[in-house]
């Protein structure tokens, strides 16, 4: 069963609203005052997008809890929503529950990872799942409940969720889950999440970023190891490199540049010409 993230609904303008939350902190104006300005077109919707621009430079982050995001998520592993549940601020879960389920002819839909497919087990998976789902049909036929029946159930299982979850939320999952570090699944559900809110409201949506991207910390806060591990540790610094090169700034040791530093920057540019 494929992955699918539907945007089912949203703050209705989300750069309106995320607009007035933030100039009401900053500006004599009452937020009516705010909305008449940007109803009759006094404030156009580039001057909104730089003035969140600005904000989102400052950790004033509690305004972008009143943006909501409300999604439709299926064909997940349990292993997937193990790690979902443990977000616990600003961000709901309904999910489909296996008490209240059963799985008719105990036929569960699952997930076969690549890795799996890639060493040739598939097959054996779903030989060794065919069984469970065999035996979990013979307990529910037993009088066996659900509930009981499904302690059978792997991690692979698959399983749906309605969430609503806001903006400050999403852009800390989508900080940790878009990161390399995070579980593959995980990644790919947060980069759906992602497409879909770009498409609503692109604006804010390049903002849900791995926590290293350019509109986020900036630079990787993972072990070095990591980081030298990680394909886009190329293009991000790891914090320790921007320390030491600080420590180096602050005892005065920073390299000079150099004659051949020069010469190199000159051959290029007579190179380029
Ligand atoms: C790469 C990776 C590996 C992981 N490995 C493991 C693992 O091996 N074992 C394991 O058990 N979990 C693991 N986790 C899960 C992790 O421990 C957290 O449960 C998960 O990231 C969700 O918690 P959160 O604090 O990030 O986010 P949320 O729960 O969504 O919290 C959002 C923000 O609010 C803050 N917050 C929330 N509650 C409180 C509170 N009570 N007091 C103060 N601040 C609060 C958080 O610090 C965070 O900044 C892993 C996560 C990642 C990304």
């Amino acid at each position: 069963m494929a992955i699918q993230v539907t945007l089912i609904s949203h703050t209705p303008d989300p750069l309106r609203s995320l607009y007035m939350a933030y100039r009401t902190c900053y500006s004599q104006l009452t937020p009516q005052q705010v909305l008449k300005r940007i109803d009759d077109e006094r404030i156009d919707r580039e001057t909104m997008r730089e003035f969140i621009e600005e904000r989102l430079k400052t950790g004033h982050a509690s305004p972008l809890e009143q943006i909501v995001f409300e999604f439709g998520i299926s064909g997940v592993s349990r292993a997937f929503s193990h790690q979902f549940v443990r977000h616990r601020v600003g961000i709901s879960f309904e999910q489909q529950s296996q008490r209240y389920v059963t799985y008719r002819g105990g036929e569960f839909p699952y997930t076969v990872p690549e890795t799996v497919k890639r060493a040739g087990l598939e097959e054996r998976m779903d030989e060794l799942f065919d069984r469970v789902g065999d035996l979990y049909e013979e307990m529910v036929a037993a009088g066996v409940p659900a509930e009981d029946a499904r302690f059978l159930l792997p991690n692979a299982t698959n399983t749906n969720f309605k969430i609503t979850v806001n903006f400050q939320s999403l852009l800390h999952i989508c900080d940790l889950r878009l990161c390399t570090r995070a579980q593959w699944e995980f990644r790919k559900v947060a980069a759906l999440l992602r497409a879909e809110v770009m498409k609503v409201t692109p604006e804010l949506g390049r903002y849900l970023q791995p926590k290293c991207g350019e509109h986020r910390l900036g630079y990787c806060d993972e072990s070095e190891k990591d980081w030298e591990a990680c394909p886009i540790g190329r293009v991000r610094p790891h914090k320790q490199v921007l320390f030491r090169i600080y420590d180096q700034y602050r005892r005065g040791e920073l390299q000079p540049l150099r004659d051949e530093d020069w010469a190199a920057i000159e051959e290029q540019e007579l190179a380029g010409g």
